[in-house]
């Protein structure tokens, strides 16, 4: 069953058109991970899905939640954002916050949780990504594979049914990685539906269900990480791999 609906999704900043008509389904449980040079609209493409971005054309489905562009009224948007989490290239952390508290912000001001039971599922989360020992750290005194651990805990807390991702190992030091990825596919496990935009190509061959690539504001091509990583059927896509493999 479809959890995301995309249809003919339309962004332009200025005159240059970023997402040129991308329509896209991704069920409940489906592990995707989007592909694609820098500039190919990759990053918009996620923030049109929860509104961080407004489109000027389409349609975003999440769950129940429905937004048309054209007539995206505030309240609906509200509804559509509870239906995702997203996990940023660089954290996004409050530097001013605990790592408790950058994870039970959240629940306590957006779904009105009481400080008890946020703190509650704070500590649960903290012990699930591994970080149980520092939740009264700043992120300052957190590594970088850490805070994003944090960052994915944030994103876990809100339990929404689809989690996006934007490059979450892209600016972390290549030692950190590691311990992002398997935390990511702790997640997979369960079959949380996620959207992983990233260039982590072993972790895309072992997680993916589907690997989407784009290029130009557009899905050049997609199938399973065997059909597109393998046997690539656009030119692009193999200029592409031919760069990140
Ligand atoms: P990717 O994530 O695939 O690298 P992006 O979605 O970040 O690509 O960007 C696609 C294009 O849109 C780029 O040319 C970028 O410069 C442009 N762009 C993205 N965000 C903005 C913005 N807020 N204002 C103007 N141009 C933007
Ligand atoms: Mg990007």
């Amino acid at each position: 069953m479809a959890l995301l609906t995309i249809e003919n999704l339309h962004k332009s900043f200025a005159d240059q058109v970023v997402l040129d008509g991308i329509d896209l389904q991704v069920d409940e449980g489906e592990i995707v991970v989007v592909l694609g040079p820098s500039g190919s609209g990759k990053s918009t493409l996620l923030r049109c899905i929860n509104f961080l971005e407004q489109p000027e054309q389409g349609q975003i489905r999440v769950a129940s939640a429905s937004v048309d562009a054209a007539v995206a009224r505030n309240r609906d948007i509200q509804t559509l954002r509870r239906q995702t989490s997203f996990v940023f290239q660089n954290y996004a952390l409050f530097k001013n916050k605990t790592a408790l508290d950058n994870i039970t912000e959240a629940l306590t001001v957006v779904k009105g949780m009481s400080a008890k039971d946020a703190e509650e599922v704070g500590r649960k989360v903290l012990s699930s990504v591994g970080l149980a020992d520092r939740a009264d750290a700043w992120p300052s005194e957190l590594s970088g594979g850490q805070q994003q651990r944090i960052g994915i805990g944030r994103a876990m807390a809100l339990d929404a049914p689809l989690m996006l991702f934007d490059e979450p190992t892209s600016a972390l030091d290549p030692e950190k990685v590691h311990e992002v990825l398997e935390l990511m596919k702790v997640l997979a496990r369960q079959k949380r539906t996620m959207i992983v935009v990233t260039h982590e190509i072993p972790f895309a061959r072992e997680v993916a269900d589907r690997i989407i690539f784009m290029d130009g504001g557009k899905v050049i091509e997609q199938g399973t990480p065997e059909e597109v990583l393998d046997n690539p059927q656009d030119e692009r896509t193999r200029a592409f791999l031919r760069q990140v493999l």
